[in-house]
């Protein structure tokens, strides 16, 4: 029973059991095909490769790709060779990127060859990486290294070490409200407890006979720990790379025969627009996990009702690896009218199994169990963060053995939690943060700005997009619009920040100790609509 839980089990299962099953990649020409056998080899030479180019135990290797083949080899080449899987957002804007690498002190890095540009942007500020490896079909540029160059002409063969379940596994970081992104470092024992968790049929209900697309992000939280799953169970894995339109995920799930998704609701949004449009009827498709926002009622009905297709909604942050709670109904619930299933369907959900949440309240005292009692939401278990990577300054986000999400929430009597607002102050656009507080930093610089608070706006697309509430400086009223403000941020904060619009305002409202008081504006503007649909 002293048997060490890493993932090297998955990856000798995948090897051994599923070496038939096949992993479907889409590149630009097509879909890539191969088998769980062929991928298992390779991340056999992968880090075999790494091995010869000096990476050692503990040391960091960073990705910076999409969702591809050649990420999923290093999503167990890297872990299983004892080094740290570090999957770098690609949505950071360059000087945040750059700080991320240094931090993290990543000594390579698997680059997409379309996410070349980007990385190169950064490439002079990085104080610790040596090599730089280009994946993709093409053959990579001088100066870099060539994955498929470096792959063939690794051994076939390589000796897996017997590894501590404590040593690290992997490194994702989370944007903070104010100052850096935080690190977040895996042990191979959180990831595959973790593992085991999500797969559960009260879960998210994976299995061998699905074919999962995994559209979030594996730059995102371990795209939620299903690349992970999807080599223990041997289920067939169907990844997208940044073809990310509505149609191409239709067409996708058509040819591939998919089954499963998993996504954030504006990707799963559009997919849902565009089915209905099109009458398309994608029959293989049989179920969608939503979570990283509040999933949308009508996307849960509209699914079902065109489609048959279940939506299944879960709760999850990168500090819990991410699962945190997913919502299903009870066995009492089954003759429940429509409308109370739905209501309990758009929950956050119960904890998975092995995760504790409590609420608590500003006096310190955990909230009861009721279903009507706000507090911030905690969390602790196996798979959830005990402190940030490198980051002495981390504990705030702790109560004893609790992590503070920054989440509002209520419990119910059954243990079903629902958000109801969030302390963090930011905006959660399409699956990715922008902080509101940077934002502000960048508007308040402009010369003709007294003040300004950014807020979190519903919007029908991103689900939540930034709203610059600006106060100008004596007698510039004039100067400041929507227009001039978002003409002076353009290369100042990433182009995806820029606030969708500007409203004028004599004054920001304040609390007793002069903070912005952010919940007297999102409760002034919260019937507001937006002035186009971007
Ligand atoms: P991240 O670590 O970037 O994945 O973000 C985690 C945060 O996203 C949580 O603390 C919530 O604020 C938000 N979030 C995740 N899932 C949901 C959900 N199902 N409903 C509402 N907010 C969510």
């Amino acid at each position: 029973m002293q048997w060490p839980l890493v993932l090297t089990h998955f990856l000798d299962r995948a090897r051994r059991l599923h070496h038939r099953r096949l992993i479907a990649s889409r590149h630009a020409g097509g879909v890539f095909r191969y088998s769980y056998g062929d991928w298992a080899g390779r991340v056999d030479r992968l880090a075999a490769a790494l091995t010869g180019l000096g990476v050692r135990r503990g040391d960091r290797v960073a990705t910076f790709g999409w969702n591809s083949h050649r990420h999923f080899e290093a999503y167990f080449a890297v872990p299983c060779m004892g080094a740290v899987l570090h999957t770098m957002n690609v949505r950071l804007f360059p000087e945040q990127l750059a700080w991320v690498f240094n931090h993290a002190g990543d000594r390579v890095v698997l680059v997409d060859a379309s996410l070349l540009p980007l990385f190169e942007k950064v490439r002079a500020q990085l104080t610790t990486v040596e090599h730089v490896i280009v994946m993709g079909d093409g053959e990579a540029p001088p100066g870099h290294l060539d994955y498929e160059a470096l792959l063939a002409a690794a051994p076939a063969r390589f000796d897996w070490p017997q590894l501590d379940e404590e040593e690290a596994a992997a490194l994702c970081y989370t944007s903070g409200t104010t100052g850096h992104p935080k690190g977040v470092l895996y042990s191979h024992r959180s990831l595959v407890l973790h593992t085991l968790g999500i797969a559960l049929t009260d879960a998210f209900q994976l299995r061998e006979q699905d074919v999962l697309l995994a559209i979030v992000p594996m730059f995102h939280a371990n795209a939620w720990g299903l690349p992970f799953a999807a080599a223990m169970l041997g289920c067939g894995v169907v990844l997208p790379g940044p073809h990310l339109q509505p149609k191409e995920l239709a067409d996708l799930i058509e040819s591939e025969a998919v089954t499963f998704v998993g996504g954030v609701p504006t990707i799963v949004a559009g997919l849902y627009q565009h089915v209905k449009q099109e009458a398309r009827k994608l029959p293989t498709l049989r179920q969608i996990i939503v979570g990283g926002s509040a999933l949308p009622q009508v996307l849960l009905e509209g699914f079902e009702r065109e489609l048959g297709v279940e939506v299944v909604h879960a709760w999850g942050m990168t500090e819990l690896a991410p699962a945190g709670s997913v919502s299903r109904l009870r066995a009492e619930m089954s003759e429940w009218p429509q409308e109370a299933k739905t209501r309990v369907r758009l929950l956050q959900g119960t904890p998975f199994p092995l995760v504790e949440l409590r609420v608590v309240q500003e006096d310190g005292k955990e909230a009861p169990w009721d279903g009507v009692t706000p507090g911030e939401l905690q969390a602790r278990g196996p798979w959830v963060v005990r402190q940030y990577y490198n980051d002495p300054d981390s504990s705030l986000r702790f109560d004893g053995g609790w992590f503070r999400t920054g989440d509002v929430a209520t419990i119910d009597e059954l243990g079903y939690v629902k958000l109801v607002d969030r302390t963090k102050d930011m905006v959660k656009s399409g699956g990715e943060w922008i902080s509101s507080v940077d934002l502000e930093n960048a508007i308040m610089s402009h010369p003709q700005v007294a003040e300004a608070a950014v807020v979190a706006i519903a919007h029908p697309k991103w689900t939540e997009r930034p709203l610059a509430c600006v106060v100008p400086r004596q007698g510039k009223a004039s100067e400041i619009s929507r227009e001039s403000i978002r003409a002076y941020l353009k290369g100042r904060v990433a182009d995806w920040w820029l606030p969708d619009d500007v409203v004028v305002l004599d004054s920001v409202p304040k609390t007793s100790v002069g903070k912005f008081d952010k919940k007297v504006l999102r409760e002034q503007f919260k019937d507001y609509t937006w002035p186009e649909v971007v």
